[in-house]
């Protein structure tokens, strides 16, 4: 039987998965779509679904087995606690909520419940290249990892509603995930550095380089550049005691021509990840059909904001902020 899905927000990514979960995935069925915007959640509802007027009206329908929230950071919070009184389970997109205090809710609400039920949307965990990376870090050949790079490069941001926080407290939470899973370690700290801004920047502080110190003492480097105008650019590297693990940004088609032999780059991050966004909901249905979640979870999601948070502390204070986390509750270990 297909999962019955409802969706909240129809933006942007709201809209792509529901092609996604309405074209390219088996399994699934979307019975209800909602978003503030009335007009929108019409036109983005497919053949079968409805429109409803409220998310807890959606998250409360009894043909929807389960839901994936793509509204707004702020809005998430309210939708996941009132997902997890339902018993449902739920996909949402990043980030988890946006303040230590929600997550730390969210948290006892579903530890309360006693059982996962929430997955976030860190898709790059999902992602062939990072699966690889981690496999031969996993694998032990090249000894313990001590440093990892990571590099986060976007053409462009939108002008007025990407702000200069945002490089810290939205961009930033993908490499902390990704570091956090490839190293299998706790953030205990974070530092950052602002070089020379970038004139395609405006008054953006762009860009940024973030250290994350590692409960191991391992240590990640993160570059973030938001206006890099060439492509979308997401790179990794592991340096271990006996030999390096890269990941190169994915090349895409190779051009030959009179120019030469060129590597098509990818312009954004549906071109770059739209694998790992399929192999993402491909587990989150499975899971869901057995009424739990796989994946990134609500600890994970509470990580990120962490970091984010620590990140607008030390870019302000220029010191190294440490991290403190609750104790893990057991649904997460
Ligand atoms: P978007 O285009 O602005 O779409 C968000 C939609 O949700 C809008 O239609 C918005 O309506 C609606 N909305 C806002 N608050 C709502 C509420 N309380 N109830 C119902 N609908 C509500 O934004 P987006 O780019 O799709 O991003 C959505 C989420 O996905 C964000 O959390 C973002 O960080 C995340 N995201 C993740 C990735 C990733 O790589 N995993 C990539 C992109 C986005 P209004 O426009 O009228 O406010």
């Amino acid at each position: 039987m297909a999962l019955k899905i409802g969706v909240i927000g129809t933006g942007m990514i709201g809209q792509d998965h529901i092609r996604r979960l309405t074209q390219v995935l088996s399994g699934a069925q979307i019975t209800a779509v909602t978003d503030i915007d009335a007009v929108r959640a019409a036109a983005a509802a497919p053949a079968g679904a409805r429109a409803t007027n409220t998310p807890q009206e959606l998250i409360r329908a009894d043909d929807v087995e389960a839901v994936v929230i793509c509204s707004w950071g702020p809005a998430h919070e309210e939708q996941l606690l009132d997902c997890i009184a339902a018993g449902k389970p739920v996909f949402c997109e990043k980030p988890l909520v946006t303040s230590e205090q929600a997550a730390l809710r969210v948290i006892d609400a579903e530890a309360a419940f006693g059982r996962r039920l929430v997955q976030v949307g860190f898709m790059r965990r999902f992602d062939a290249d990072y699966r690889s990376l981690k496999a031969v870090i996993d694998g032990g050949t090249l000894g313990t990892p001590l440093m990892y790079k990571s590099v986060h490069r976007n053409v462009s941001v939108p002008a007025g509603l990407y702000t200069s926080d945002m490089p810290l407290n939205d961009t930033l939470v993908h490499d902390a995930d990704i570091s956090r899973w490839l190293l299998d370690d706790e953030i205990s700290a974070v530092e950052v550095r602002t070089p020379r801004r970038s004139s395609r920047g405006q008054d953006l502080r762009d860009p940024v380089m973030v250290m994350l110190y590692m409960g191991s003492g391992a240590i990640v480097d993160v570059e973030i550049s938001v206006n890099i105008a060439y492509g979308y650019d997401i790179r990794g590297e592991v340096s271990c005691e006996q030999g390096i693990a890269a990941l190169p940004n994915r090349p895409a088609t190779v051009i030959s021509d009179q120019f030469g032999i060129r590597q098509a780059i990818p312009r954004d991050w549906r071109d770059r990840f739209i694998d790992a966004y399929d192999q993402e909901f491909r587990e989150w249905i499975i899971a869901a059909q057995k009424g739990g979640a796989t994946g990134p979870s609500t600890w994970d999601g509470y990580a990120a904001t962490l970091v984010g948070d620590a990140a607008l502390r030390a870019v302000t204070s220029g010191a190294r902020e440490p991290i403190h986390m609750r104790d893990k509750p057991d649904i997460y270990a």
